[in-house]
């Protein structure tokens, strides 16, 4: 936002539960003020189940646009006329656009986000050998990006049948969870998307099989050096957080609905401050 809400001033938000704890605010109203719009964002905490109706209340209410969070990614898919092709094969949805003949949009950008984020950090995926641990929403939305810039995917996650259905997204492979040391030895690239190192859980696997060529990828953002992250590190790899991908889906949701480039170093200090509780 620039200044004070008018009657003129565009509302977008994210709706999700819980939501109290989004850095989704903080990122959008630093990119709407960095871009002079009049624009605001705000969160709504929607219970499980109202998802649908909460995203048909966007046409009613005249708001530009969500963001949708957890539990809510399906229900948003449901709820749009149409779907970019990573949210149709995902059938998720993390951003609706309300387009001006008032049909609704849905867009999936995590994927697209973490591929972004890695680009910023110089990291090719093109013929590179890819692992993702987890299987869990983030996982979905990455294998697919993953794939689609070039990388050869191999999914692990401790439910075998769960690694399954997010490789199949892809046509990736699968990895049995018990010999991951063996598998990231194997690859390039290594992606956690489990919660593990939220809270100072150690890694999955043996890190000695990390070796300097590894790059390794977290996506948890807080803390910003996991357990992982430091491993691999000590091990000479180069390592990526996940703020940037944080920053980059958040980035192209603002572009989605405004229709401009998005502000990326005011989004990246905004999600930064607001970790550090600024
Ligand atoms: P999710 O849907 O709950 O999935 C979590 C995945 O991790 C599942 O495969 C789950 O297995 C697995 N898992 C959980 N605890 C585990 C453990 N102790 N050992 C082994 N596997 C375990 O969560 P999500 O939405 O995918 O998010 C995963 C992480 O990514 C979170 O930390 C989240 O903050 C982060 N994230 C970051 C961004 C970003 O922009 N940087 C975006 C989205 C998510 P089960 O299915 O068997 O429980």
């Amino acid at each position: 936002m620039t200044g004070a809400i008018s009657g003129a001033t565009v509302v977008v938000g994210v709706i999700g539960d819980p939501i109290a704890h989004s850095l989704s605010p903080a990122i959008h109203n630093a990119a709407f003020s960095a871009s002079g719009l009049d624009w605001v964002y705000v969160a709504f905490p929607v219970e499980a189940g109202r998802g649908r109706a909460a995203v048909a209340a966007v046409r009613d209410l005249g708001l530009r646009g969500l963001n949708v969070t957890m539990p809510h990614k399906a229900d948003a898919a449901a709820a749009c006329d149409d779907l970019s092709p990573a949210a149709q094969v995902l059938r998720s949805v993390n951003t609706v656009v309300r387009r001006d003949e008032g049909t609704l949009f849905g867009d999936s950008t995590d994927g697209e986000g973490l591929v972004r984020a890695l680009t910023d950090d110089d990291v090719d995926l093109e013929g590179r050998r890819v692992l993702v641990i987890g299987a869990g929403g983030a996982a979905r939305a990455v294998v697919p990006a993953l794939a689609g810039a070039g990388a050869t995917v191999v999914v692990s996650a401790r439910r075998d049948e769960a690694a399954e259905e997010a490789a199949r997204l892809a046509g990736a492979a699968t990895a049995p969870f018990t010999e991951l040391g063996e598998v990231v030895a194997g690859t390039d690239v290594v992606v956690n998307a489990t919660p593990l190192g939220m809270h100072g859980e150690a890694p999955p696997f043996d890190t000695s099989a990390l070796r300097d060529a590894h790059t390794v990828v977290d996506l948890v953002y807080e803390p910003a050096r996991t357990p992982l992250l430091e491993a691999a590190r000590a091990r000479g790899a180069k390592t990526v957080g996940g703020l940037g991908m944080l920053v980059h889906q958040a980035a192209l949701s603002f572009t989605l609905w405004t229709g401009t480039q998005a502000p990326i170093d005011a989004m990246r200090e905004a999600a930064q401050g607001a970790l550090n509780g600024a």
